[in-house]
């Protein structure tokens, strides 16, 4: 059973002479299968969490506990290597902005991600497997019939699935997910938080996702709310569980 588990986060950034604090303390559990949504105004260090739960940033204090089927890993004590080797096998993460490759088609993208990290010569039994599982995530993410379109070839909304299913390539523990529907219409983004509900069950991934949008909120595990920093559970959503 997966779990995370961030224990009295406290992350500064330098500012001039001084720093700002962009983490106060932050307390948050999610467990497998659920989904933690993170809501608050702009600047108030939503995504600034996720960098640190993602490894991308090493908080000033306080501890961080990945729990997967393999064991418990510490997010904090790690070396860079241990970092980035952590992320590739047991953390998706889908930024704000979609970050594919221009000039790999959608498969491509998720092969990509699958061979990360492996010898240069990959033996054709695997990457027959790495293209089948490529294959079978663009479907559950309703992308069937547009896997050798390139991003630009792609709508919004058809590149953030893009995006949720190369998250999801690795199987991950964490999955951990900025503002997913900024750029979309409310029915497109309606539709890819279906998507991530749908995946997360399915998956057992503990999730992360900060959202602006309220009208998805009675969907989620957990709601909490983000203000200068200091993290609360936002108690004015009824939630569905
Ligand atoms: P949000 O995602 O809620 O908009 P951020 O986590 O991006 O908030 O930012 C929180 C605060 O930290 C803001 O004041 C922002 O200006 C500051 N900040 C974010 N990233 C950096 C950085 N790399 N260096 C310095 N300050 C930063
Ligand atoms: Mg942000």
């Amino acid at each position: 059973m997966h779990s995370l588990t961030v224990s009295k986060v406290t992350l500064t950034y330098p500012d001039g002479a001084d720093r700002i604090t962009a983490l106060d303390s932050v307390d948050l559990w999610v467990g497998g299968g659920e989904i933690a949504a993170i809501t608050g105004p702009s600047g108030s260090g939503k995504s600034s969490l996720l960098a640190v739960v993602s490894t991308l940033i090493r908080p000033d204090s306080g501890s961080i506990r990945l729990d997967t089927a393999s064991g418990t890993a510490d997010l904090v004590g790690l070396s860079r290597g241990e970092a980035a080797r952590l992320r590739r096998e047991q953390i998706g993460i889908v930024f704000q902005q979609s970050n594919l490759v221009p000039a790999l088609t959608a498969l491509e993208q998720l092969e990509a991600m699958a061979h990360l990290g492996q010898h240069l010569i990959i033996p054709p039994s695997i990457r027959r497997e790495t293209r089948s599982r490529a294959r079978d995530l663009l479907a559950s993410v309703g992308l069937s019939g547009q896997e050798h379109k390139r991003p630009a070839q792609l709508s919004g909304g058809q590149r953030q699935r893009v995006n949720i299913a190369r998250a999801l390539m690795n199987d991950p523990a964490l999955l951990v997910i900025d503002e997913p529907t900024s750029a979309l219409d409310q029915d497109r983004g309606a539709a890819i938080i279906d998507l991530i509900l749908d995946v997360v069950h399915t998956h057992d991934t503990a999730t992360l996702l900060v959202t602006h949008d309220r009208s998805h909120l009675h969907q989620m595990d957990a709601v909490y709310r983000m203000v200068d920093g200091v993290l609360t559970i936002d108690e004015s959503v009824n939630l569905a569980a």
